[in-house]
């Protein structure tokens, strides 16, 4: 009976794999406000709660767990609505010599076991490029609602520089985990600190190329949406642990001039108020040192303008130092937005109601 005893071991092992993994490799997150509430696999809500010392939870909001606690295997027989050897199986990541399902089964329980893969360029920007060609499957018309309610075009933003909603992220995080290794997603950024998908809501993916790369994407909240997932004041989720890029590297020519402006919805404002798309943003003026690339260097000429407010002064004035030393030979000049607008996009906003 060596193999009754082996199930059984194996039974042991599933019942230990933590219900806050299974949750995420199911793709729910965790609440932000209550502990031990997650989003409940089945029906969303947050009324999914887990018992930490028992390692057990229970669904109050639907009927996914029919009203009783479950462990780990539950769980995943009642979600994936599979029997109990095919839920033992799949937390365990045994691999079955006929079957080709391994990826959902190595989701469970690689999870910070493997070793990390070293993030790599090429690989991240497959990933990527793969999940802007998902989300541009899916319904755009929010992402749409989002730009022309700022005064920019969407298909001019959507097919020049790749602005893509994402407007079901549960299905495009299946697909990329149908694709590739939980390590290769890891390492590409795209996973936050709790293990789930980092843009677990719909909002606007936005590409930062270098050449024909991806290096980096940032993901903006819809200004309706803010507050509602995350802290008020966050109005764009980054990849983790990928190091920030500018946004419009590829706009940079040597020997040429560019505008520099916080932010990518201002860089789009600058280009449809000026016609030129010499222009580049930087995700932040809390981040300085992401300006000093070497491709800045090229530049016979840099114009900054930074927002009408004290943070884009301070910004400003530290930038033409920090650029003044490392980048002597590029000129920089220091322009201000006009009198009474403090960024490029109530400029354009305010240009667009005098036009119409
Ligand atoms: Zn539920």
């Amino acid at each position: 009976m060596k193999k009754m005893a082996e199930f059984k071991a194996l039974m042991e092992k599933a019942r230990q794999v933590r219900m806050e993994v299974v949750l995420e490799s199911l793709g729910s997150n965790s609440s932000e406000k209550e502990r031990n509430k997650w989003h409940c696999p089945a029906h969303g809500g947050t009324s999914f709660h887990v018992w930490p010392e028992s390692n057990r939870g229970q669904c109050f909001g639907c009927n996914l767990t029919s009203g009783r606690n479950v462990d780990p295997l539950g769980l995943l027989m009642a979600t994936r609505r599979i029997g109990f050897v095919e839920a033992v199986e799949q937390l365990t990541g045994v691999v079955r010599t006929s079957g080709g399902q391994n990826n959902q089964v190595q989701r469970v329980t690689k999870k910070r076991q493997t070793k990390r893969i070293t993030p790599c360029p090429e690989m991240n920007s497959r990933i990527y490029y793969h999940l802007f060609n998902i989300a541009s499957g899916q319904d755009q018309s929010a992402g749409k609602i989002y730009l022309e309610g700022r005064g920019i075009p969407w298909e001019w933003a959507h097919s020049r520089f790749g602005l893509t909603w994402l407007q079901d992220p549960k299905i495009a995080f299946d697909i990329l985990n149908d694709n590739y290794w939980n390590e290769e997603i890891e390492s590409s950024g795209l996973v936050n600190s709790r293990g789930g998908f980092g843009y677990w809501f719909p909002l606007l993916l936005v590409p930062y190329f270098d050449g024909d790369y991806i290096v980096d994407i940032e993901g903006l909240i819809k200004k309706e949406d803010r507050g509602r997932n995350m802290n008020e004041d966050v109005k764009s989720l980054a990849l983790k642990g990928i190091p920030r890029h500018l946004w419009g590297l590829n706009h940079i020519s040597k020997g040429g001039e560019a505008v520099l402006v916080e932010g990518v919805i201002d860089a789009l404002s600058v280009m449809r108020l000026t016609g030129e798309e010499n222009v580049i943003a930087v995700p932040g003026v809390g981040q300085i040192e992401k300006v000093l690339q070497p491709k800045i260097g090229l530049l016979a000429h840099l114009r900054v303008l930074a927002d009408r407010d004290e943070h884009g002064e301070g910004f400003s004035k530290q930038l033409r130092d920090q650029l003044a030393f490392k980048f002597p030979n590029v000129e920089i000049t220091l322009n201000r937005y006009p009198e009474g607008l403090n960024d490029a996009n109530e400029w354009l906003m305010k240009k667009t109601l005098i036009a119409a």
